[in-house]
């Protein structure tokens, strides 16, 4: 596995490039079983690449970009038996120039959800991530699905800019009790991880509500809320149409249900996306480019 902190040695990726496609998996680190299954199944369709590289721009102000968990050695550890070929961790400076440098903005996609609460978010994921298309220069790029808005602005930005490369979107890996695992769980007493619970238990109900024919946005969303009061504050819960993501009012075909809260310390996201036709209610992806790889 190599190790790989500038842009310069990037070019060592270049032996990897062949008949099978590049994988790109970028990540903040403090890695977990959601991020490995992200590894795991580019390492069937060709060599890996992962980031590891904390981006300062998609922090606000107040939130924990000083305090988010760090801590390489553990997760080069976690990456080694899974056959990545690459690690790029570069610092700050080598992916961010000096202030006044370019910067992408969402369209449409990355109005309200996050998008509302995290104003300048997607602008500093967006610019992050087309730096690091730029770097790695990978065939196809695997993100979690349960950062649903950001795999849709990043599919918009895709598909706008004309980048040359396939996204998927991988399923979200939950612990045992349904909490989507994330970096952020870690801040959580275990008071505040059971009380975490209700953002997985809202769209779950929300779901049974959709299997039992109801179809109403209004009335899911006042549901939605209603299960998500064990939170210590509720950011949102809604339901969009996918991949537009805009507020129908009434749920069919690839829907997504979506929630934010604050827990304790932790601002947590959880959805769900499901294709919701007359007779049949199935799990749903987000990026039709995933869709005949990711089964
Ligand atoms: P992060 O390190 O939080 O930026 O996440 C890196 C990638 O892992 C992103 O594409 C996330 O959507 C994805 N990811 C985070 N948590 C999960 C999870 N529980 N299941 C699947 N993918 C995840």
């Amino acid at each position: 596995m190599d190790l790989i902190r500038s842009a310069a040695d990037l070019a060592r990726l270049d032996t990897l490039r062949g008949v099978r496609p590049l994988v790109f998996v970028p990540t903040m680190g403090a890695l977990h079983d959601g991020h490995l299954s992200l590894i795991r199944y580019g390492a069937e369709l060709g060599p890996v690449v992962v980031s590891i590289f904390v981006n300062p721009t998609q922090f606000g102000p107040n939130e924990d970009y000083d305090a988010y968990p760090r801590d390489l050695d553990r997760d080069l550890a976690l990456l080694k038996p899974l056959n990545v070929a690459a690690v790029f961790n570069p610092p700050v400076q080598e992916v961010y120039g000096q202030p006044g440098g370019v910067t992408i903005q969402p369209g449409q996609r990355g109005t309200g959800l996050c998008g509302a609460d995290r104003p300048g978010h997607f602008c500093g994921v967006l610019t992050v991530v087309a730096k690091l298309f730029g770097l790695v220069n990978p065939d196809v790029a695997i993100f979690g699905r349960k950062d649903a808005q950001q795999c849709l602005v990043i599919g918009q930005m895709v598909d706008d800019l004309k980048m040359s490369v396939r996204l998927i979107d991988a399923p979200t890996v939950r612990e045992p009790d349904g909490l989507a695992m994330s970096s952020r769980n870690r801040y959580l007493s275990d008071d505040q991880r059971r009380q975490a619970l209700c953002l997985s238990r809202a769209l779950q109900q929300a779901r049974v509500r959709i299997e039992d024919g109801e179809r109403s946005v209004k009335t899911l969303i006042q549901a939605m809320t209603a299960d998500l009061q064990k939170a210590d504050a509720v950011e949102y819960a809604e339901v969009r149409s996918v991949p537009d993501l805009m507020i129908p009012e009434t749920v069919s075909g690839r829907t997504l249900l979506a929630v934010a809260a604050q827990v304790g310390p932790a601002r947590l996201i959880d959805n769900l996306v499901l294709d919701i036709q007359a007779n049949e209610i199935t799990d749903s992806c987000l990026l039709d480019t995933g869709r005949d790889l990711w089964t």
